[in-house]
Order: structure tokens, then sequence, then C-alpha cells
């Protein structure tokens, strides 16, 4: 399968990883936005939020989980930041492997999404 994402977890193409364990990653993102910008994905190949299934329940909580560890190890979560994931075409998405945007370490406006 010819996905970017899949490549990174299979460390065929580099990535600046900040966090991995068995069923996620989390890497920064190469055009960042923010001054934190790091995408937390699932190891599992799931196209978007519209192919979860019920049984990626878990696993879509643990993106969540992850930027919140993230977000507390990069003392970012007294001042606050933005967990953005975009669904589709229509939503913006543009790798098709759902993704997880960890925003923050600066006020961040709707505007700069
Ligand atoms: P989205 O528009 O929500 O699909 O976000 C895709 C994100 O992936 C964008 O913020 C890109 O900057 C980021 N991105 C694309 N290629 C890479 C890469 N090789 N390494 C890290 N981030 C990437
Ligand atoms: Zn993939």
């Amino acid at each position: 399968m010819d996905c970017l994402f899949c490549k990174i977890i299979k460390k065929e193409i580099p990535a600046e990883i900040i966090f991995e364990d068995k069923d996620v990653i989390a890497f920064n993102d190469i055009n960042p936005i923010a001054p934190v910008h790091v995408l937390v994905i699932p190891k599992k190949h799931i196209a978007s939020v519209v192919g979860a299934a019920q049984e990626d329940t878990l696993l879509m909580g643990k993106l969540i989980m992850t930027a919140k560890k993230i977000a507390d190890d990069l003392k970012i979560s007294e001042k606050g930041y933005k967990l953005l994931i975009r669904v589709g075409k229509g939503g913006g998405q543009e790798v098709e492997h759902i993704h997880l945007h960890l925003l923050g370490g600066a006020k961040l406006s709707e505007n700069n999404l």
C-alpha cells in the first residue's frame, strides 16, 4: 500500500519521532503551523474517521491520550493547546491515514487551523 504515514511507521521515510509504542507513533509535522505541531497516528492503517470501525474505539481514544501525554511532557498543557482531526477531502484531509494534530506553544486562533 502506498501510504506515506505507513512508510514513516515502517521507518522507510525519516521523521522526527517523539513517541512510539505498540499501537501509536507520534512525530513532528514537516510543515509546522505552531511552535508545537505533532501528528499522532495509529500504527494500524485506517484511512480516516469515516473508515474507523467499532473495534477501533480504544485505539481512537489512545490517540487523544497520547497527545495529552506529549503535551504534558512538552509543558504546554497549562496554557492550552488544540487537537485537530481533518476528515476527508471536504475536511481538508491530505494524508489518507488518520492523524491527530497536536497544536500548541502559542495562542492559537481559529484562522490558523
Ligand atoms: P492533513 O491536512 O490533516 O491531512 O495533514 C497532513 C499533515 O501531514 C500536514 O500538516 C503535513 O504538513 C504533514 N506531513 C506531510 N508529509 C509529512 C512528512 N513526511 N512528515 C511529517 N509530516 C508530514
Ligand atoms: Zn497508512
